[in-house]
């Protein structure tokens, strides 16, 4: 039989298994064969897992010999996903795209993996990704940047680029992502698919190998909304391996402080400010407009506001992030994890090892956290960057009580050719203006495909795609919510798929 993979989503998926129209083994089968057939040119994959047959083969007869009231306990059962390269699965590797960690296997599940395999779901691969998340482009993993599906001759974006094209190509249904400034987010929008970058806490990061680790959070990727929300409610909740997960108290306690808000007639908030900064592509912010212009039709009050202080949100975040980074890449040191390139002393060790099998961009924020964080300098910028940090989430407190979302674009331009920013990591940082935010100030954001821009030599926008066909690149809006409102997120979100087609 053939399966409409471009179509398929995880509620038709699953109504196919229950009327037995669908086995997961062939559903797996599907992938593995549009993996061989893609992959080898896009590089999504670090790895195909050898058992992913095995694992549909079981799932499909749980589902036979288990009753319909126990299989509601296992939302996901039979569900193929790819897990970015940094998520440990027990006895897996797991190497966050670095030499560094090119044997090493995962000694436990994460808990995101404990949950979804708990709820039924079963893992193809592991997906490329920039080294240890540090990049937008994919282009600093060790193994090979990620193309994307739409066009080869350009990035599917970063750090969570296999995740999203292996969404985009049709090679899983839906994957996991990690997201620390915008990860999940600007990939997705690069591919055009869905991404999801929960409140902080919300995930567990336990089993995620740490970047900053006051920013870092687990979401999902998929081609619609629905989906997203459907990974979110298995994999979130609080976690005793993750002190900095939020109890169902405080959960609510967040929901109440925006209890005023209506899912069916939401407020959208855009900020002029933001727009106006400049460097933004034209086919970006008129995609934007027309956005705007499409919700508003639908009857959504649309607002203007300001956020004072959002200019300083990438500053802030390229001093606190890489402060982080340099704290946690301390623990390679060549003797706890991974891999060694022996010198005659210990001092040595540690200069060979992370010297050679760390990338120049790991590296890079390595010596900028350590200097950030020396002293003399920590009160100059940590310290510093702390406080305006304070100021932006006030800036979004006020903002919130007059919208109940926040609109932007989730990128600055489309997917960029491989190669252009790789020479010139300011402009790479500048491609995070709009994402880095949420992660700032923890509030969940999401990525939603909001159509093409054609590219096409003649009108002076762009250039033909490597065959010299006319060639269409995805864009992708940005929603914003209030800490713990995924649920305002997801309203909105279906709300604006059903407009902007
Ligand atoms: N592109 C951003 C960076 O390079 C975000 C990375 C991430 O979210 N992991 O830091």
């Amino acid at each position: 039989m053939t399966i409409d993979l471009k179509t398929l989503t995880i509620s038709s998926a699953k109504e196919m298994f229950a009327n037995g129209t669908l086995k997961s083994v062939d559903l797996v089968q599907a992938y593995l064969d549009q993996i061989k057939a893609k992959d080898g040119e896009i590089n999504a994959f670090r790895e195909v897992f050898a058992d992913a047959l095995d694992q549909a083969k079981k799932a499909d007869e749980l589902r036979a010999e288990t009753d319909s009231k126990t299989l509601e306990s296992m939302p996901l059962l039979g569900i193929p996903f790819g897990i970015k390269d940094n998520i440990l699965i027990e006895g897996r590797h797991a190497g966050a795209a670095s030499k560094i960690l090119e044997n090493y296997i995962g000694a436990y599940d994460s808990t995101v993996i404990k949950k979804l395999k708990d709820a039924g779901a079963i893992f193809i691969g592991r997906l490329n990704m920039d080294e240890f998340a540090m990049g937008g482009s994919t282009e600093n993993s060790a193994y090979g940047v990620t193309k994307n599906p739409n066009d080869l001759t350009r990035v599917a974006g970063g750090s969570s680029g296999g995740s999203a094209a292996s969404v985009a190509m049709d090679s899983v249904l839906v994957s996991l992502g990690s997201d620390t400034g915008g990860s999940i987010r600007q990939p997705a929008s690069y591919c055009g698919v869905v991404g999801l970058k929960p409140t902080y806490g919300r995930v567990s990061r336990h089993g995620l190998m740490a970047m900053g680790s006051s920013l870092d959070i687990i979401g999902p990727i998929a081609k619609t909304v629905e989906e997203a929300e459907q990974i979110f409610k298995v994999i979130s909740g609080q976690d005793r391996y993750d002190s900095t997960t939020l109890s169902g108290d405080e959960v609510s306690a967040h929901i109440a402080n925006s209890s005023k808000i209506n899912l069916d007639k939401l407020r959208v908030g855009i900020v002029p400010e933001l727009m106006n900064m400049g460097g933004i592509n034209p086919a970006v912010l008129a995609n934007l407009n027309e956005s705007i212009e499409k919700l508003k039709k639908a009857g959504v009050e649309i607002k203007e506001v300001s956020l004072p202080h959002i200019k300083y949100s990438l500053a802030v975040y390229y001093v606190l992030m890489p402060a982080e980074v340099s704290s946690n890449m301390a623990r390679f040191d060549s003797i706890k994890y991974g891999g060694k390139v022996d010198g005659k002393d210990l001092l040595e060790d540690y200069l060979n090892t992370r010297g050679e099998l760390l990338g120049k961009e790991v590296r890079r924020r390595i010596i900028l956290g350590t200097y950030m964080l020396s002293s003399g300098y920590h009160d100059a910028y940590y310290n510093k960057a702390n406080i305006v940090r304070d100021l932006i989430s006030a800036d979004f407190k006020k903002a919130f009580e007059e919208v109940d979302v926040i609109l932007t674009p989730t990128a600055p331009s489309p997917a960029f050719k491989i190669g252009q920013n790789t020479s010139d990591p300011i402009q790479m940082y500048l491609e995070d203006i709009f994402t880095v935010t949420a992660n700032l100030i923890g509030i969940p954001a999401i990525s939603i495909p909001s159509g093409v821009v054609e590219l096409n030599k003649a009108d002076g926008v762009g250039e033909m795609g490597s065959d010299g066909k006319k060639i269409s690149l995805p864009l992708g809006v940005q929603f914003m919510a209030p800490l713990c409102r995924e649920d305002v997120l997801f309203a909105i979100g279906k709300k604006f798929e059903s407009v902007i087609k």
